[in-house]
């Protein structure tokens, strides 16, 4: 995979305000923020998209979603919106693997 944007806050070659990190995960906040907490979830394996994980990510992508819950905790945050964008098509701008965590306002349903 292609190095991005995430991959060289992951390296450590540009900054981002990190909140969590473990071995397999970095967590940190989303620089155009869409709610007054607004931070990112991401794999340290280089995977593209959702839709390119395998039966070998399954412990991977569970432990996102727990971490994802950890630092929603961390933040003070009860209710929370997770976000996965899919593809182009689905406003995926960076391609390497993310879940967007969002709290702090009232979200409406459905999502635009
Ligand atoms: P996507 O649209 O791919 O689901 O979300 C990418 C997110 O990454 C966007 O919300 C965007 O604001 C965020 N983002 C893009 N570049 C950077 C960056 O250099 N640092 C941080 N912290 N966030 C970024």
């Amino acid at each position: 995979m292609a190095d991005t944007l995430f991959s060289k806050i992951i390296k450590r070659e540009i900054p981002a305000d990190i909140i969590y990190e473990d071995d397999d995960a970095l967590v940190f906040r989303d620089i155009n923020a869409q709610a007054p907490v607004h931070f990112l979830v991401i794999p340290k394996k280089p995977i593209a998209k959702l839709s390119d994980a395998s039966a070998e990510d399954q412990a991977l992508l569970g432990h996102l979603l727990l971490v994802a819950n950890k630092v929603a905790a961390q933040e003070g945050l009860t209710d929370f919106r997770l976000n996965v964008n899919n593809g182009a098509g689905a406003s995926q701008t960076v391609f390497h693997l993310h879940i967007h965590v969002l709290g702090g306002r009232p979200f409406s349903w459905p999502p635009g």
